[in-house]
């Protein structure tokens, strides 16, 4: 089942892509697997997913150590390595440490005492932390992200600290009957990357927009990187 519907989601990727004259390998898949088992996360990684996001870090951690020991793929096998985890929850300051340890790309970061917490935890271990800014576009979303007016103020002072490196922007819609009414969202998102990377002498790259139910809306403007829970692992 897991299989048929990463495949099915890649379908409908390729046809809003060819739709939109974009490639549709410029469209990275998080699988957000959150309350899911390893056995799922595996069948995913098995179909082809390589990148697996959790809103947890205590669940993180355990799927994480868990996995490293799991071999993946009769044939093939794929390394724990090419495997990407990322961290799309709220994240607190006492879980920083663990966070840096595990994930590849955090795409939480709304404040600067998280990211001055992440780089000197980065800085402990060696290691250049990626980040997104997430932020809020819309007053009913998740309680969680910066303001749009204060992401530019936040992005230019995260640039200053050298164990971070922020690779773009991440938003969660509100959640709506209709994927129509979240495009307004995801085209604010869009369009603060362009002012910010204007602003700054930084190239944002990444924008992590759309989910199972608005997805297909994030891409038409201009998601490179959908986290998609349910229509990977229900139905
Ligand atoms: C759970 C979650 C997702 C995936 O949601 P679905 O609607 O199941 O696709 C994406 N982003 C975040 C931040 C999440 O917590």
């Amino acid at each position: 089942m897991i299989r048929e519907n990463i495949l099915k989601i890649k379908e409908r990727i390729s046809s809003i892509c060819s739709k939109s004259n974009r490639d549709s390998d410029s469209i990275a898949i998080v699988a957000v697997s959150k309350g899911r088992s390893i056995q799922q996360i595996k069948e995913a990684i098995e179909a082809g997913i390589i990148d697996i996001g959790e809103n947890r870090v205590q669940e993180a951690l355990l799927k994480y150590n868990d996995m490293r020991y799991l071999p993946v793929g009769q044939a093939g096998a794929i390394s724990d390595k090419q495997i990407k985890w990322h961290m799309v929850g709220h994240l607190q300051t006492n879980k920083v440490k663990d966070a840096v340890r595990i994930f590849d790309l955090i795409q939480s970061v709304d404040s600067i005492h998280l990211a001055s917490e992440m780089d000197k935890q980065a800085a402990k271990i060696n290691k250049i932390q990626e980040i997104l800014v997430e932020v809020k576009t819309s007053p009913e979303a998740a309680k969680s992200g910066v303001l749009a007016q204060e992401a530019a103020g936040l992005i230019k002072t995260i640039l200053e600290l050298k164990n971070i490196r922020v690779r773009g922007l991440m938003t969660i819609a509100p959640i709506v009957d209709d994927p129509e009414k979240a495009r307004p969202y995801f085209r604010i998102l869009r369009e603060l990357k362009e002012q910010i990377n204007q602003l700054t002498n930084h190239q944002l790259t990444i924008l992590s927009m759309g989910m199972t139910d608005d997805f297909e809306a994030a891409i038409e403007e201009g998601s490179n990187m959908v986290r998609v829970g349910r229509a990977i692992f229900e139905g």
